[in-house]
C-alpha cells in the first residue's frame, strides 16, 4: 500500500499514523520529496482499512499494491488447490460436469435425470431445493423434501450432490449435502459466508450478478478466513447492458481468476446465457479458457420446467454436449471426473 501525503502534513498526525501502523506490524518507508512525501507500507496490509487511511486529514491519496485477499491469493499459495467432494477431486487436472435440473420437482424427475446425466458422463448432480426466485409467487422449491430426493438420487447413482443454501439457519439440513452452493444472489450474504467458514464442507461460490472479480475473491476470503479452505469458484455470467442473453459470460474472469487465485473455477453456461442453444458454445469457450468444470441445467421436459426451462438442455441435448466437449477437455490436458457405481 502506498500513501501520498498532503503538502505540509502535520508532523504529530503523521507520527500517530506511523505509530498505529507499527502496532499493526506494518513498517513504513518514507520518501520525502520537495513537494510530496510518499509512504510505502511494508507488511500484510490485507487487514488495513484503506478508507480509514484515506479519510485522514494529512492524506492526499492511498493506493493498494497488494490484493486485499490473502487466503484465496495465489501469491501465498502458489499450487492449485484440489477440493475433495465426496471422493471426487476438483481442480488440477480433473474436469467435472455438474448437471441436473434447476429445481428438483419430484422423485421420478430427479432420479431419472440423475441416471441420464450420469450415463452421459456427468460426475455430480445439481438440483435446487431452496430456490431464489425474483417473484414470491413463483415456485420456491421443494425445500427440505427436495434435499431428501437429492439424497435418493445420490443413492441411485452414486453421484455427489450439489444444492443451494439460502440461509445459515438451514445449515443443519445441509449436513449430508456434498457440495453446498452459494448462489449469485447470496454471494455477499456475509453472515451466511461466515457460518460456512465454520464448517468443513466444500462450498461452490457463485459470482454475484453485478460483482467484480475482486469482490468474488473477497467473499471466498470470508469463508476461508473462518477456517474452511474448501472453496470452488463459479463464473455464471454478470449483468451488462446486453439484453440478447440473460447475462454476459465473463470469459476473461476464468484465466484472470486462475492467475490470481489457487481455487478451482467452474463455469455455468446455463445461467450465463439463459438460452439452451448457447450452452454448448459457451461451455466450449469456458473449457478453452481453462475452467475446471461446468455446471449445466438439464430437464426431462424443459417447456414444462418449474424454473429456468428456456436454458435447460434435454437429456439428449446434454448427451450431445458431453460428446462434443470431451475432445477439448483432453486437449486442455484434463481428465473427465468419473463416478463408479
Ligand atoms: C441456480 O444454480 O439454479 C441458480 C439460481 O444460480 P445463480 O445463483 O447463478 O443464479
Ligand atoms: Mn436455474
Amino acid at each position: 500500500m502506498v500513501v501520498i501525503l498532503k503538502q505540509n502534513a502535520d508532523k504529530k498526525q503523521l507520527d500517530n499514523l506511523v505509530n498505529w501502523l507499527g502496532s499493526q506490524e506494518i513498517k513504513v518507508q518514507a520518501t520525502v520529496g520537495v513537494h510530496t512525501t510518499i509512504l510505502g507500507l511494508v507488511g500484510d496490509t490485507s487487514k488495513i482499512d484503506i478508507d480509514m487511511i484515506q479519510s485522514l486529514p494529512i492524506v492526499e491519496t492511498v493506493k493498494r499494491i497488494q490484493e486485499p485477499y490473502k487466503n484465496s491469493n495465489r501469491k501465498f499459495h502458489p499450487l492449485d488447490s484440489i477440493i475433495d467432494v465426496r471422493g471426487q477431486k476438483v481442480g488440477e487436472g480433473m474436469f467435472h460436469v455438474m448437471a441436473g435440473p434447476c429445481s428438483i420437482e419430484g422423485e421420478d424427475q430427479i432420479i431419472n435425470i440423475a441416471k441420464a446425466v450420469k450415463s452421459s458422463g456427468a460426475s455430480m448432480l445439481r438440483g435446487g431445493a431452496f430456490k431464489p426466485r425474483t417473484s414470491p409467487y413463483a415456485f420456491q422449491g421443494l425445500r427440505g423434501e427436495g434435499l431428501e430426493l437429492m439424497k435418493k438420487a445420490r443413492e441411485a447413482t452414486g453421484l455427489p450432490i450439489v444444492t443451494e443454501i439460502m440461509s445459515a439457519s438451514h445449515l443443519e439440513l445441509f449436513e449430508d449435502v456434498d457440495l453446498i452452493q452459494v448462489g449469485a444472489r447470496d454471494m455477499q450474504n456475509f453472515e451466511l459466508l461466515k457460518e460456512l467458514g465454520h464448517c468443513k464442507k466444500p462450498i461452490l461460490l457463485k459470482r454475484g450478478l453485478a460483482n467484480t472479480i475482486e469482490e468474488l475473491l473477497m467473499s471466498a476470503e470470508y469463508i476461508m478466513a473462518g477456517g474452511n479452505p474448501n472453496v470452488i469458484l463459479c463464473e455464471r455470467g454478470i449483468r451488462t447492458f446486453e439484453t440478447a442473453t440473460r447475462n454476459t459470460l465473463d470469459i476473461s474472469a476464468i484465466p484472470y481468476l486462475k492467475e490470481k487465485s489457487h481455487l478451482p473455477i467452474i463455469v455455468d453456461p446455463s445461467h450465463a446465457s439463459g438460452v439452451s442453444w448457447l450452452v454448448n458454445p459457451l461451455a466450449m469457450a469456458a473449457i478453452a479458457a481453462g475452467a475446471d468444470g461446468l455446471m449445466i441445467e438439464v430437464h426431462n421436459n424443459p417447456p414444462k420446467a418449474l424454473s429456468d426451462g428456456a436454458q435447460s438442455l434435454t437429456p439428449a441435448q446434454f448427451d450431445e454436449t458431453m460428446k462434443s466437449i470431451k475432445g477439448l477437455v483432453a486437449y486442455m490436458g484434463k481428465s473427465m471426473g468419473k463416478v463408479e457405481q
